[in-house]
């Protein structure tokens, strides 16, 4: 057997959260604190180095030596935008690319988190449907995207203060490896990120928002952009599974028992579709017993994509009727738009195991063989 052979039964320590060190420091016939100190390490120290890890005996670091690795996924290409906006595109297991972006202001720097390789989701509005759907990320390659962020700002004196699950694929349809990265994100040996400060955004996945709200405490986003079942079956079609009624209902048990929190109404802003002083009447009335506050996304036009972005004026009347309404509204600032790194425009390059991007690029070319960036993709 030779080095290589070696690494491939190695345990990479980013699968594990807390409690899956533990269980591995036990298996091993060690204590289970050592957890703490590796976690530590790993996670606020940003260390890879076992060697380095100088609590730890000098025989259990060659132990891990032996048996253990930390192993992110390889960052392929980093991309800054003219605004600062920082964009990352990793390569994961199996060869697709996964992209995270950095989002700096004033006093915050977000990180927008992947959680599956495409997204099996149609989303009709959304660039990284169009690339159709590889398979969940790990817990490693979850946790990993923030891990290498940190590496990466930390020389730049730049560090992430918020993490939202805004990235790539559907994060309550990869939950396990989800709620593990995000209890390292929270841990206070690992990332530290206060409740408010970890979001996850889902399009609307009612048993697993029932779940979460059981086995976590972040913050919940919803993909919502549609008042009605009509129009939210055409622009978000897992509604068809989980309408409304049944949504709003799990939104409003889910922020019940937390003092002061509210769930935050994402609607992106489509030209003649979803962007009506109408619509906006119908939103006012539908969010009346959620604790809520709302966030208008202007749409981020991507290739081949059947929508435009609302008009200046068509936002801010919809935002107005809101206000007016009592709700507690704000425009999403575009960041990143020129290095495709706004909201929706993450595409990666997947192997995409559902054929959608085939079909979408005959759509695109009209029928005709496509050539570019995206045929390439
Ligand atoms: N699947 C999750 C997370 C990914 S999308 C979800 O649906 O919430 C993250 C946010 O970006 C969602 O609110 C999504 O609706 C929005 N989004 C997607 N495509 C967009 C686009 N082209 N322009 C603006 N926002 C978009």
């Amino acid at each position: 057997m030779d080095a290589t052979d070696a690494s491939i039964d190695k345990i990479n320590l980013l699968e594990l959260d807390e409690s899956g060190l533990k269980d591995f420091f036990v298996n091993l016939e060690e204590k289970p604190f050592h957890a703490r100190q590796v976690l530590k390490w790993i996670h606020k120290f940003g260390i890879v180095d076992f060697d380095a890890m100088t609590d730890l005996s000098k025989t259990l670091r060659n132990r891990l030596k032996e048996m253990a690795k930390i192993e992110p996924p390889e960052i392929a290409e980093e991309v800054v935008s003219k605004d600062g906006t920082r964009k990352w595109l990793m390569r994961v297991a199996g060869g697709s690319l996964i992209e995270t972006v950095f989002i700096p202001e004033e006093s915050r720097g977000t990180l927008c988190v992947s959680s599956q390789v495409g997204c099996a989701l149609n989303c009709t509005f959304c660039s990284t449907a169009t690339q159709g759907f590889n398979r969940n990320l790990t817990t490693a390659e979850i946790i990993g995207q923030v891990f290498l962020a940190c590496q990466k700002l930390k020389p730049l004196s730049l560090s992430v203060t918020n993490v939202v699950m805004m990235g790539m694929g559907e994060p309550l349809l990869n939950y396990d490896n989800v709620i593990k990265a995000m209890s390292l994100m929270r841990h206070d040996d690992g990332y530290a990120l206060p409740r408010r400060r970890v979001t996850l955004s889902t399009s609307g996945v009612v048993p697993n928002i029932e779940r979460l709200a059981k086995e976590s405490d972040v913050s919940l986003a919803l993909s919502l952009h549609a008042p009605n079942n009509e129009l939210r079956n055409q622009l978000v079609p897992i509604n068809k599974k989980y309408p409304l009624e049944i949504l709003l209902k799990t939104c409003q048990d889910y922020v019940a028992p937390k003092p002061r929190a509210r769930v935050t109404m994402e609607y992106v802003m489509l030209r003649g579709v979803n962007d009506s002083v109408e619509l906006a009447k119908q939103l006012a009335k539908i969010l009346k017993k959620v604790p809520c506050k709302i966030n208008l996304i202007p749409f981020n036009p991507f290739p081949g994509a059947d929508y435009e972005r609302s008009y200046s004026d068509d936002i801010l009347a919809f935002r107005n009727f809101l206000v007016n309404a009592g709700y507690v509204v704000t425009i999403r600032k575009t960041r990143g738009s020129d290095i495709a790194a706004a909201c929706g425009q993450l595409v990666g390059k997947v192997l995409d195991k559902t054929r959608r991007q085939e079909k979408f690029l005959l759509k695109v070319s009209g029928g005709k063989a496509c050539v570019g960036k995206y045929a390439e993709a």
